[in-house]
């Protein structure tokens, strides 16, 4: 599907749902993509990309940030803390803020460097063992012990159970994030981003929709 089609769709779901005309930023998620789609997506004029690997992050985005330096890269992927300052280096939003040492050491590097990426909460809002984020019974005090740092908490981000409907997930999602008066809300993927636009998404990441099914990486 293209660029535009998608933007379309976000817009008509935002008409939808009664929302602020582009109150949705369209997060292009270029991991394992090759670098012809990225250029391809970077000529049409976008601007904000995914990725969920430091490493490749940072062996793409120096490059096309030569020729696009307005470009805006969101980290969404599991972060290590050894990866923290690098991270912390190349993007401008990290989605994937899950745990208190993670929050300690974006603490102390924010000093260091005197300067920070927007935040999001992670939150594993279906409970599942092998999945990244807090639990939502212990967001709201994970919330405010990130706070409690200084970390710039804008929003919160999640990934719902493959095999659930999406919607209890975003709706979970977005009551957590008023009642901790957070604005942002980054949900909804390729197959369900108008829904998660419904009940209230700030940011979309759309991946195989927009550039096609992803090349399966080298093993
Ligand atoms: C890969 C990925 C996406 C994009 O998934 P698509 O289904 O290709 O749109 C979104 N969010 C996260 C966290 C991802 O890792």
């Amino acid at each position: 599907m293209s660029l535009s089609e998608i933007t379309d769709r976000i817009r008509a779901a935002e008409r939808k749902a009664a929302r602020p005309e582009g109150g949705t930023t369209l997060i292009a998620v270029s991991k394992v993509q090759p670098n012809e789609r990225v250029q391809a997506i970077l000529d049409q004029g976008h601007r904000v990309f995914g990725e969920n690997r430091v490493q490749e992050a940072a062996g793409k985005w120096p490059d096309f940030r030569q020729d696009f330096p307005e470009v805006e890269l969101h980290l969404i992927g599991p972060l290590q803390t050894n990866k923290a300052r690098q991270a912390m280096e190349l993007a401008q939003a990290i989605h994937t803020l899950d745990r208190p040492k993670l929050a300690k050491t974006f603490a102390r590097l924010a000093q260091e460097m005197g300067q920070c990426p927007d935040l999001f909460v992670q939150v594993n809002t279906g409970e599942e063992p092998q999945k990244a984020g807090v639990i939502p019974s212990e967001a709201d005090a994970f919330i405010k012990e990130a706070q409690g740092m200084d970390l710039p908490v804008r929003g919160l981000m999640c990934i719902p159970p493959v095999d659930e409907e999406p919607s209890l997930h975003f709706a979970l999602l977005a009551k957590i994030a008023e009642r901790n008066g957070l604005p942002d809300l980054s949900m909804g993927m390729s197959g369900d981003f108008e829904k998660a636009i419904a009940f209230g998404a700030t940011h979309v990441r759309v991946g195989s929709a927009i550039f096609g099914e992803r090349v399966p990486p080298a093993t």
